[in-house]
């Protein structure tokens, strides 16, 4: 009897497990699945905390509607009934002291006409007239693999990219733009300055794709992001799933693996899947070659901080659903989503729930990583005072510090993996890369990744 196993029962891992076990039934096999997870309960990134009517998510909010609904999981997993969209909304940046909206007709803060680029009170006249070189300079020299912070401040010059596009695009993919590639980040643009001759034209001609499913670009579940997570769990027929089980050593043992856990148990196997974080995944090996590769990935780090009050969200800005920082200096967050508006199931009495974002890019991020999340708490509070003028006192508050935990794609990244997946090939055949450290950090590309995962492990049985 073959068995795979899955190390890691966050949003891939039960995406491969699901389609192993789908295949299991179609086909009737004897296959034996198992599933070990670090932790206490599944899920990885993607958490669930209700707190006093307040509903809170500890990593991931939510799913890119676009692509969630070119996919199948959620009628697969029964979840119709649950879903619910983000409220439409305008969002602002934070600059010299105030909340300035980002204009309308911009997609990622890049202006789709000369209209919405004349309109911006984030941008000076100068920094409006650079920009609009972007419709007689050519690209020459750059191609997919370039870094978009260049390729962008190349076309549009430095300030609309650094005060309009760069806060909302580098929120976006976790990272400086100046270490993003153009092809893991946003293909369009290179697409649009070669077929358009301009991004901003590109833009314009394509607006209908940017606006399909209008506001709705973003989905949830009634319960939370957690409900996908437990749709999973109850849908695994056929399997083992241990928790608690941290795999700490991958032996190899004649034509299988013997995969030990740090609770001293083991389990052998045909197929491993490391469906972890790549520095998670580096420890189980004593291959140095491999090893050195592994640590050619990197990660940030993020720390998220709720804050529940006791008044209502109508105290803010109409029609607002948030805000992101643009100028370093003036608070340390980078972001700040009005969540009880952008979400109303997260609310139970419609009062205000916000949610902070500290990112590693910011300067005073080297302060914030030492303290005690009740300073964290404090320094949310300083924030939400400065740019909102609430003075109250929170009723609840969640701050998750996510340490090392956030995959940059950068330049060197495809090479990496493709040196990754062949070592493991020749020396560790049957052991599978997958999910966020390698292929999308988004969940649709981890659901997506678990289904190709386990594709090329069946093809093999
Ligand atoms: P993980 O969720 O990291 O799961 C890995 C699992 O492996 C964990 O459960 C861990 O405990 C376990 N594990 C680790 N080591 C071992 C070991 N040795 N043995 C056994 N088990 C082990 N994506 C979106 O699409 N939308 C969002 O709104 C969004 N927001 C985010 C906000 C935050 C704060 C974070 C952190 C991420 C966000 N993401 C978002 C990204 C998305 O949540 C992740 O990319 C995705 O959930 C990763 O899933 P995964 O299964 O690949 O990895």
């Amino acid at each position: 009897m073959k068995t795979v196993l899955v190390i890691g029962g966050g949003v891939t891992g039960l995406s491969t497990l699901y389609e192993l076990s789908k295949w299991k039934k179609e086909n009737q096999s004897d296959i034996r699945l198992v599933l070990a997870e670090a932790s206490a309960q599944l899920g990885g990134k993607i958490h669930t905390v209700k707190n006093v009517g307040f509903m809170m998510e500890a990593g991931a909010d939510s799913i890119v509607a676009r692509k969630a609904n070119g996919m199948n999981f959620i009628q697969e997993l029964g979840l119709e009934e649950e879903v619910v969209y983000n409220a439409a909304g305008r969002s602002f940046i934070y600059s010299d002291g105030e909340l300035k909206l980002i204009p309308a007709d911009s997609v990622f803060g890049i202006p789709a006409s000369v209209e919405s680029l004349a309109k911006s009170t984030l941008v000076s006249a100068e920094g409006k007239v650079e920009a609009l070189k972007d419709f007689y300079t050519k690209n020459e020299d750059f191609t997919k693999n370039d870094s978009i912070g260049v390729f962008l401040e190349h076309f549009f010059g430095k300030e609309l990219v650094q005060k309009q596009i760069g806060p909302v695009l580098s929120g976006v993919y976790s990272g400086d733009l100046e270490d993003l590639t153009i092809a893991s980040t946003l293909p369009q643009v290179f697409d649009y300055k070669e077929k358009y001759g301009s991004i901003i034209k590109g833009f314009n001609e394509n607006r209908k794709v940017w606006q399909s499913g209008g506001d709705r670009k973003f989905l949830s579940f009634k319960g939370g992001l957690g409900a996908l997570i437990q749709a999973y769990e109850e849908d695994l027929h056929g399997t083992e799933i241990f928790k608690n089980t941290k795999a700490e050593k991958i032996v190899k043992a004649a034509d299988r693996y013997e995969v030990v856990f740090s609770n001293g148990k083991s389990v052998a196997a045909d197929h491993v899947v490391l469906s972890i974080p790549h520095n998670a995944a580096e420890p189980l090996f004593t291959d140095r070659a491999l090893k050195t590769e592994f640590t050619g990935l990197k990660n940030s780090s993020l720390i998220s901080v709720y804050i529940g009050f006791d008044i209502p969200d109508s105290e803010l800005p109409a029609d607002g659903t948030g805000f992101i920082t643009a100028n370093t200096d003036e608070l340390s967050c980078n972001a700040c989503t009005w969540t009880s508006r952008k979400w109303k199931h997260t609310s139970e009495s419609g009062n205000l729930l916000v949610r902070l974002f500290y990112k590693s890019s910011h300067p005073s991020f080297s302060i914030l990583k030492e303290m005690s999340k009740e300073k964290l708490l404090q320094t949310a509070l300083g924030d939400i005072k400065k740019s909102l003028g609430i003075t109250a006192e929170p009723v609840v508050s969640e701050v998750t510090i996510w340490k090392e935990s956030m995959p940059n794609y950068l330049i060197t990244h495809p090479q990496t993996v493709e040196i990754l997946e062949s070592r493991l090939a020749e020396n560790y055949p049957g052991v599978w890369l997958a999910g966020s450290s390698y292929y999308g950090v988004g969940i649709p590309d981890c659901i997506e990744n678990g289904a190709i995962t386990a594709k090329k492990i069946t093809e093999k049985l």
